[in-house]
């Protein structure tokens, strides 16, 4: 397993924008990084694009949210097979933005879950504690408990793939705060993410899901959280929409071995 880089531009990046970094990236990151794989997550608007934009190059898309059915009356959604067809391989499900702005709740992540591998795409799924949460010591136990009702959601017990799921450790506190984990504590929150998938399935399969940190990762700061912390990977907001931060955490991440 390699090391894997995303870029979420959440509700950022004009059609132009989107393209003009596009096109920055593609000149930053001409040829493969060894070992790493990057992702861009652009807005829905962008995707079709970044999708043309990207062909070719060695940069991957995905997409920030997908709706769980496949089709019908759900106005302003985007289904799986959308994505998939516009050229899109990964999709990042259940970021604390969505469960925090649009009531999405554990029940309704496992569902998209679910329409992500339906159609073949890689979800990444991202759990986190709030600042209430962790001063309360109950990190640990939230960590679990989001893991788990992701992927054993009662009303759909679908099959979980496991090399097709990846795992975002994104503590609410470090999103666009600048204020970003500690490695320890990004090694804390795997662990505790890594011990519900081995209570889920056990080891052998626990360790096929790989494990990303999010939240203010920088060029400066991102090696000590795949040194120290533990990580495959990082979920990066705000460094992604500028081109030089963000190939400079993907180079960075081809220097740092597994
Ligand atoms: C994110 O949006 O997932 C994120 C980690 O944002 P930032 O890097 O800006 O903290």
């Amino acid at each position: 397993m390699g090391r894997l880089i995303v870029g979420n531009w959440k509700m950022n990046g004009m059609r132009q924008e989107s393209r003009r970094w596009l096109g920055a990236l593609k000149a930053r990151l001409a040829d493969p990084v060894p070992g790493v794989e990057v992702v861009i997550c652009p807005p829905f608007t962008s995707l079709a694009d970044a999708a043309e934009e990207l062909r070719g190059s060695v940069l991957q898309l995905g997409a920030q949210d997908t709706h769980w059915e496949s089709r019908g009356a759900y106005t302003g959604s985007i289904s799986a097979e959308m994505l998939a067809e516009v050229g899109c391989r990964y999709v990042i499900i259940g970021h604390s933005e969505r469960r925090r702005y649009d009531a999405e709740t554990d029940e309704i992540v496992a569902r998209k879950l679910q329409a992500c591998w339906r159609v073949g795409l890689h979800p990444i799924l991202c759990v986190g504690e709030s600042t209430p949460e962790r001063k309360a010591g109950m990190t640990v136990r939230r960590l679990g408990a989001q893991v788990r009702l992701a992927l054993c959601d009662p009303l759909t017990h679908g099959p979980v793939p496991v090399a097709s799921l990846t795992v975002a450790y994104e503590p609410i506190w470090a999103i666009g705060t600048g204020l970003a984990a500690a490695p320890v504590d990004c090694a804390q929150g795997l662990e505790a993410i890594s011990a519900e998938l081995k209570r889920l399935w056990g080891a052998e399969a626990a360790t096929r899901v790989a494990l990303l940190y999010g939240g203010s990762v920088t060029a400066a700061n991102c090696k000590g959280f795949w040194t120290e912390g533990g990580a495959s990977g990082a979920l990066v907001g705000g460094a992604s929409l500028d081109p030089e931060a963000f190939s400079a955490i993907a180079l960075a991440a081809g220097k740092v071995a597994r």
